[in-house]
């Protein structure tokens, strides 16, 4: 067995400069940038105005086969291209999301890319970075004490105390918090009601600053929030409380995207991190926006496998953002695939041709989703140790029977230069393919009907079941004139159907649609095919009992 040096050991032997030096390389004014350090620095929205003529840089989204728990290597593959496009002499920028500090201390350590491929300085970006998430928790938390000062001082609005829908939030995963009671002990105290806590990345608050397209529709979008109801069933608005300034105020540097580096030296912009579930799951629209006029190619991520984080960054992201995608990765591995044709996790050591073949519905379907949304795309094969060589052979035949363009990946092993022949191949993909992406529905579809679309094109299914309270809701909300809205589809990340052991490539299934959630600030509605945990809880081992710091202030175990 090699022996392989853990993420957080590489990380901290990478020779970073100061990020005004990456800053100056880009093409970002001094008067642009706001040091936080030597090694972070937020960049000011001035620079949009500055650039406004220029034209933007190709935009290439990565995305993923379903998730297993093998690892796919998505953020892994989206840095590593963003070097491997310097190493051979191109302007590159990576947009990526911010870690949520919940499932780093829980089970997954740390998330800004691995091996050879990461972002730095790590710790920082997986601690409190630049204290954009305490920000987002800030802002979210003074409307709730906003909400409950309102009820207490003599409820003006008729807001109803057991209909309020906006929770509390910390950047925690503490299962306690979930269902809680506030406001005992007395008039003094306020008026009792049953209130719980979500993760802060789930929060509204975070979805809209990362849709928002700069300060003023940062507070037009906070002010359409819905908080509550009221006694007659009316929805009761951020405006309606005149929240939405103090909440803008306290999130005034958080919308300022965060430039950081790679481990060669690449411009990154980390920035926003909503949940890919009940919320779109990409970093900012700003973020985004700064690098596609900074840089030739800015590589994005967007969460979870195509089916959701793909569907969402055409149909979301890329809507309120305006831009345009060029070209898009696909990131599979022989492991996941193997699992997908069925093999345990412990049994992927062993080479298994069977099951990769099996499993490769599962990317196939992908393939097809994207040619629906008629976008050129690369296959990237992030490759294991544990991979044989008759496997990647035999994926790569099977990628190019297909006659998609495909490159087998290590940058994880070894940064840039394993991601060079995915970058060429994207490079001649997009010279050779100018395309516009198309959208599976239009706005002026009915919900019903854009969750069908999406669950027939994108997931496979035959068709979709409302239950009679989500078809209850279809009509409330439509009533209201929110049925014009783009749909957030919160469905589990494990398979193409609404059923996480539905591996590979499902058929002959429906989706149920169980409830529907307004997200009327960020933008769309959330469309929930099951329960989906908005505050997770720690596991037996947490990752944060690994974790250490010495006198020294050398840290250990994110990762
Ligand atoms: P995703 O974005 O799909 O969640 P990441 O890129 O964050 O995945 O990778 C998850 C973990 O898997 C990281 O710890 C990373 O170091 C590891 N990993 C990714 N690619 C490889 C690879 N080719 N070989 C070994 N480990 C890898």
């Amino acid at each position: 067995m090699e022996n392989f040096l853990s993420d957080i050991e590489i990380a901290q032997r990478a020779k970073m400069k100061p990020i005004k030096e990456i800053a100056e390389e880009i093409g970002i004014l001094d008067e642009e940038l706001e040091l936080y350090g030597n090694y972070k620095a937020k960049v000011s929205l001035e620079i949009l105005k500055r650039l406004h003529d220029r034209k933007d840089g190709k935009l290439i989204l990565v995305t993923a086969i379903n998730p297993t728990p093998a690892g796919e290597g998505k953020s892994t593959v989206t840095v590593g291209l963003g070097q491997a496009f310097n190493r051979i002499g191109k302007k590159a920028i990576i947009a990526l999301r911010e870690p949520s500090l919940g499932p780093s201390m829980g089970i997954k350590g740390g998330a800004a890319g691995g091996g050879y491929s990461q972002v730095v300085p790590m710790e920082d970006i997986n601690l409190h970075f630049t204290g954009d998430i305490h920000a987002i928790t800030t802002a979210h938390n003074a409307l709730s004490a906003i909400i409950d000062n309102h009820i207490h001082q003599g409820n003006q609005l008729n807001i109803d105390p057991r209909r309020i829908i906006w929770k509390r939030v910390v950047d925690l995963n503490d299962r306690a918090l979930r269902k809680i009671v506030v406001g005992l002990g007395g008039p003094i105290q306020g008026v009792p009601r049953e209130d719980g806590f979500d993760i802060t990345v789930a929060s509204e608050v975070m979805a809209i600053l990362c849709l928002s397209n700069g300060l003023q529709d940062l507070k037009e979008r906070l002010s359409r929030i819905v908080v509550a109801y009221t006694y007659d069933r009316k929805p009761v608005t951020v405006a309606d409380l005149n929240a939405q300034g103090a909440m803008a105020l306290l999130l005034k540097d958080a919308i300022k995207p965060n430039l950081v580096q790679t481990l060669e030296n690449t411009p990154a912009l980390i920035h926003g991190g909503p949940f890919a579930n009940i919320a779109h799951g990409t970093n900012s629209i700003l973020a985004t926006k700064i690098a596609l006029k900074l840089a030739d190619y800015t590589v994005t991520e967007a969460g979870f496998g195509a089916d959701l984080g793909a569907e969402k960054f055409f149909h979301i992201a890329s809507r309120y953002g305006e831009y345009k995608p060029n070209a898009v990765v696909i990131v599979a591995t022989v492991r996941a695939l193997k699992m997908h044709g069925g093999v345990a996790k412990d049994d992927l050591m062993e080479e298994n041709i069977d099951a990769l073949r099996k499993g490769f519905v599962n990317l196939q379907k992908h393939m097809d989703t994207i040619r629906e949304f008629n976008l050129p795309f690369v296959i990237a094969i992030n490759r294991f140790h544990t991979d044989t060589e008759n496997e990647l052979q035999e994926l790569k035949q099977l990628i190019e029977a297909e006659g998609v363009p495909v490159a087998i990946s290590e940058v994880w092993a070894k940064g840039g230069e394993g991601g060079i022949e995915l970058a060429e191949k994207l490079i001649t993909t997009i010279e050779e393919n100018e395309k516009e992406h198309s959208e599976l529905y239009s706005l002026d579809d009915s919900i019903e009907a854009k969750i069908e679309k999406i669950a027939k094109s994108v997931y496979g299914a035959d068709g979709v079941e409302f239950t009679s309270s989500a078809k209850k809701q279809i009509a409330q909300f439509s009533k209201r004139g929110w049925d014009k809205l783009p749909i957030c589809m919160a469905k589990t990340q494990y398979s193409l159907s609404d059923d996480p052991k539905l591996l590979g490539r499902p058929k002959g299934f429906k989706i149920t649609i169980r409830e529907l959630r307004p997200s009327i600030g960020a933008g769309f509605i959330v469309a929930l095919t099951g329960d989906v945990m908005t505050m997770p809880g720690l596991p037996k081992k947490p990752a944060a009992l690994n974790m250490d710091i010495d006198e020294n202030g050398v840290i250990k175990g994110l990762f």
